[in-house]
């Protein structure tokens, strides 16, 4: 593998990020770890690190090429990722196009009701504090962000979900809700970072009607329904036959 990793700057749940002989460059190991609850439920599945690379690299050629700023450059080993070096806005932001989750658990809004417009909402990235759900109050506060780039956040938030959806839509699959995370390069430019697979988005197999069959994410690990790496390569399959098929240039 070229470049080779330095020390290790940062080891989360799911991945390790190490230095590189490269200026402003760094190397992250997608690992085979799952955690869920705050970690309170932990497991590993052989194959999940580099199948969530690959997907993770995948979309975000695919936001690059449509003018989507982020931190990625390229796939370099099976589990390994070249990215540029930001400091991360502690700030999840998650979108949902269809309610379930914590805000079906929280509100009284309906499992499975359709969000027009999406509903963008802010979690403090902070696992001591459990990532808290921020208002916007709290978050005006809280001064992790400024208000240009809070715009910006949700120009891009919007922007990600409108490609993410169609890109799956193809794929016979629907994208139900995500969480993105951003960063500021050594430019001051906001770039997507971190990384967009199962493990952070709930995709629903268009092709299967059953409401436990068709989840292909990190869902199969919350609510022990099995069979989580064949989820996940079912994803990366369909996405691999999109960039196998014969470009139609009529
Ligand atoms: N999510 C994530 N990391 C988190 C929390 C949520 O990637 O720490 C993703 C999750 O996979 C889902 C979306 O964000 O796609 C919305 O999650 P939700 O708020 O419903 O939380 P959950 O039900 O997972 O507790």
């Amino acid at each position: 593998m070229t470049p080779k990793h330095g020390q290790l700057i940062y080891e989360g749940k799911a991945k390790r990020i190490y230095e590189t002989d490269l200026d402003n460059r760094v190397l992250i190991e997608f690992k085979n770890d799952a955690t869920a609850f705050n970690a309170l439920k932990h497991e590993e599945f052989e194959g999940k690190g580099r199948i969530n690379c690959e997907i993770s690299a995948h979309l975000f050629e695919v936001l690059e090429k449509a003018g989507v700023p982020t931190h990625y450059l390229s796939r370099e080993d099976d589990c390994w990722m070249l990215a540029k070096h930001v400091e991360i806005i502690p700030l999840e932001v998650v979108v949902r196009n269809i309610a379930t989750g914590s805000l079906c658990k929280e509100t009284p809004i309906e499992q499975g009701k359709e969000l027009i417009p999406p509903l963008l909402d802010y979690y403090f990235k902070d696992d001591n504090l459990g990532d808290p759900l921020l208002s916007e109050a709290r978050l005006e506060r809280l001064g992790v962000i400024s208000k240009k780039k809070k715009l910006e956040v949700e120009k891009l938030s919007s922007q990600i979900n409108i490609l993410l959806k169609a890109f799956f839509k193809q794929l016979d699959l629907t994208i139900v809700d995500f969480k993105l995370e951003f960063g500021i390069d050594k430019n001051g430019q906001i770039l997507l970072s971190d990384e967009i697979s199962p493990d952070t988005c709930r995709i629903w197999d268009q092709r299967n009607s059953d409401d436990k069959a068709r989840i292909l994410d990190k869902d199969r690990f919350r609510k022990d329904l099995g069979g989580l790496v064949n989820a996940y390569g079912e994803v990366l399959k369909r996405i691999q036959g999109l960039s196998s098929k014969p470009h139609n240039c009529s």
